[in-house]
């Protein structure tokens, strides 16, 4: 019987790698995942570590499935930076925010720490959207792909920002464009992944809607806007099978992402208007 080679189907971890081992990686062959989203508050029923949680996770299944198609190549998986901008909801205990300038010096650090030694793909995963925490990262990718012209992806804003999800989601009768924090969507995927971090109280959490995206809520905290548990959206209705759909997306998601990028094919982009604003932002 043919003897399978031992680093496929298992996840390299890079904490877990001497020096040596990581200068016999192929340069051209191996893919650096970096998941990256903070700590923060969501709502009464979920656990700081939210984003930071779900974003491992699909890390390391997308991890498997590239194995699979891609077997001549190894995927690295860092340590998840569990920071981010969130200034927004600072004024609940539990939401640690740092600058969007830290959030790119510590992307930029990591990515250039790889550049430096001829690594050519590194792929940032966050579940964290808020675009001070955006602007950091795409700000370190431009910096290592005009510095060390390597190739970078960030998968998940340009399919949220695009409207992917309310495009492809199973239809549910309600309008999930309002779930925009600690809302339906992120309930039932923790309902799927961590049942038992979800507190109970979830079901009797009445609906709240915020427009965030409005620019007269820039610079003001959640309990301002009257945002009083922390939650926007309505984490009552949360399904554990809509958990499960909404997983494997985002699984998929930094699976074609990544494929895309190692086979030169152009990768999501967000919409110029998000860019926009990005842009637009001070660095906070
Ligand atoms: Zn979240």
């Amino acid at each position: 019987m043919k003897k399978k080679k031992d680093n496929k189907n298992k996840i390299l971890k890079f904490e877990e790698l001497s020096w040596k081992k990581i200068d016999e990686l192929d340069r051209d062959k191996t893919i650096f995942f970096l998941p990256i989203s903070p700590m923060e508050e969501h709502g009464p029923h979920l656990p700081v570590g939210t984003d930071m949680l779900i974003v491992t996770d699909s890390v390391k299944e997308a991890i498997k499935t590239i194995g699979k198609k891609k077997p001549d190549y190894n995927c690295v998986l860092m340590p998840t930076i569990p920071i981010g901008f969130c200034k927004f909801n600072t004024d609940f205990p539990g939401s640690i925010s740092v600058s969007g300038k830290t959030v790119r010096d510590v992307v930029y650090s990591m990515g250039s720490a790889l550049g430096e030694h001829g690594f050519k793909y590194f792929v940032v995963c966050t579940y964290h959207m808020a675009l001070g925490h955006l602007r950091g990262i795409y700000s370190a990718m431009g910096k290592l792909e005009s510095k060390y012209n390597m190739k970078t992806v960030e998968p998940w804003s340009p399919y949220f920002y695009n409207n992917m999800v309310q495009e492809r989601e199973p239809k549910l009768g309600f309008d999930t464009t309002k779930e925009v924090h600690a809302g339906f969507r992120e309930t039932s995927v923790m309902k799927y992944q961590y049942p038992y971090l979800v507190d109970e109280s979830y079901k009797k959490l009445q609906s709240i809607y915020r427009d965030l995206s409005s620019p007269r809520v820039l610079g003001k905290k959640f309990k301002d806007l009257g945002i009083k548990e922390g939650y926007v959206g309505s984490p009552a209705r949360a399904d554990a099978d809509y958990g499960r759909w909404f997983f494997s997306e985002t699984v998929n998601m930094f699976v074609s992402a990544t494929l895309d990028m190692i086979s030169g094919k152009k990768t999501g982009e967000l919409p110029k208007k998000i860019k926009a604003a990005m842009k637009a932002a001070f660095w906070q």
